[in-house]
């Protein structure tokens, strides 16, 4: 077959355009596509800025990977000339009801050192902004921040072109096909060939890989940003910090006022939904409980409302990433399955499916991240 690409990368989101750069710095010959242009607010990875931090609520495998997270991006920075990653130093506030399952979460980020309690006196002299309610603890994570995302995105897909990566964008996949070593990657402009294909299409994961049976759902998201009533407690400039709330109201996740940006306040939960049918229009409801979250824990964070959005998080039934070779063809790799916390990994999931496209294998430990694991899909 002619393959013209050494390889084709299907989604250039946050996964894809991480990928696509690792492909061309390598010197492959790479095709990225997308059927939106990088950095848009139809996916997965808009919203200004996602949080990064070293340590991990899940399995003890992600922490090396947000280990070299933390290098790659540094790296993207300094060859991009961006200010991507902001290290502002994050709060937990949990209720001792919160989710039982992030136990062992605090446990061991405390054991390993990532995070430190703050008492209530403490916690009022450095973050003054921040209350803590009955029966809550607060933990500090100097180590954390937020990347902005939108341009974390341009940012690789620019130095991938400029590493000589073939960039189609407003080009919609439609089919994918292995024809005998290689693979053909149909889309509603033409079809192209290649040796490898890499597919990291975020919530559109599931069209794509229907045949695999992958126990996933996509999930709808609502953020509220605000110009905050005390800039002085709750701007970067002004040494504010992210924020995780596990309280009696839910689990919420937010960053101060950066610049003109308010501060971001987000419930993790939502309705379950698809690429193709997500509501994108949001009630009033929805927009007060986040700020009444902000008035009772945050006082001085909320102001007025300055803007509003959905996003999509894909979780599997485990909460785990799936980064792995597709099952039955070898000459595909997948990674989809991000949940709400993957966009801090991109540049090392990025450069892990630069290793399977063009190695076979990575060093990587991935191997909790199989596609396999699934006992009920059908590549058990
Ligand atoms: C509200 C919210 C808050 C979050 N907060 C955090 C956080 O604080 N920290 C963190 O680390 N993570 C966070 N996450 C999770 C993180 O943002 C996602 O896990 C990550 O961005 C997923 O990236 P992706 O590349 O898989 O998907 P996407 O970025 O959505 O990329 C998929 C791409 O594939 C393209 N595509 C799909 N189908 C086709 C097709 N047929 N043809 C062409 N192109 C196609 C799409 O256009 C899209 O560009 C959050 C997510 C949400 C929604």
């Amino acid at each position: 077959m002619d393959a013209a690409f050494e390889v084709i990368v299907v989604g250039l989101g946050a996964m894809g355009s991480a990928a696509t750069y690792h492909l061309a710095k390598r010197g492959a010959r790479v095709l990225g596509i997308d059927m939106f242009r990088p950095g848009h607010d139809r996916g997965s990875s808009h919203g200004e800025h996602r949080m990064i931090r070293k340590s991990s609520f899940q399995l003890d495998g992600y922490v090396p990977l947000a280990d070299r997270s933390f290098a790659l991006w540094h790296a993207l920075e300094a060859e991009a000339g961006q200010h991507l990653l902001h290290r502002t130093g994050e709060i937990w506030l949990v209720h001792e009801e919160g989710n039982p399952d992030y136990r062992a979460g605090i446990e061991t980020s405390l054991t390993r050192g990532f995070r430190v309690v703050l008492g209530e006196a403490e916690l009022a002299e450095r973050f003054p902004g921040v209350r803590l309610g009955d029966g809550m603890i607060a933990l500090y994570e100097a180590d954390a921040g937020f990347l902005r995302c939108e341009a974390g995105i341009v940012s690789h897909v620019e130095q991938a072109r400029q590493r000589g990566a073939t960039i189609h964008l407003d080009e919609e996949v439609v089919a994918w096909s292995t024809d005998g070593a290689g693979v053909r990657v149909e889309t509603r402009q033409g079809s192209y060939g290649a040796d490898h294909l890499i597919l990291t299409a975020g919530p559109w994961s599931e069209e794509h890989l229907r045949d695999l049976r992958l126990p996933m759902q996509v999930e709808r998201r609502v953020n509220g940003f605000f110009r905050p009533s005390r800039p002085e407690l709750w701007s970067v400039e002004r040494g504010a910090l992210d924020f995780l709330l596990d309280v009696p109201e839910g689990s919420f996740y937010g960053m101060p006022a950066v610049g003109d940006i308010g501060v971001k306040i987000g419930l993790s939960a939502g309705e379950r939904t698809t690429a193709r049918t997500i509501r994108r229009t949001i009630d009033d409801a929805e927009i007060a409980l986040l700020r009444d979250v902000l008035d009772r824990y945050l006082p001085g964070a909320s102001g007025p409302e300055s803007r509003r959005m959905t996003c999509m998080c894909t979780y599997t039934v485990d909460g785990n990433f799936i980064i792995d070779r597709h099952p039955a063809h070898d000459q595909v790799s997948i990674a989809c399955g991000f949940s709400g916390r993957g966009y801090k990994f991109a540049p090392v999931v990025g450069e892990i499916l630069a290793d399977l496209a063009l190695l076979g294998a990575t060093a990587h430990e991935i191997g909790f991240l199989s596609a396999r694991r699934f006992a009920q899909s059908a590549v058990a």
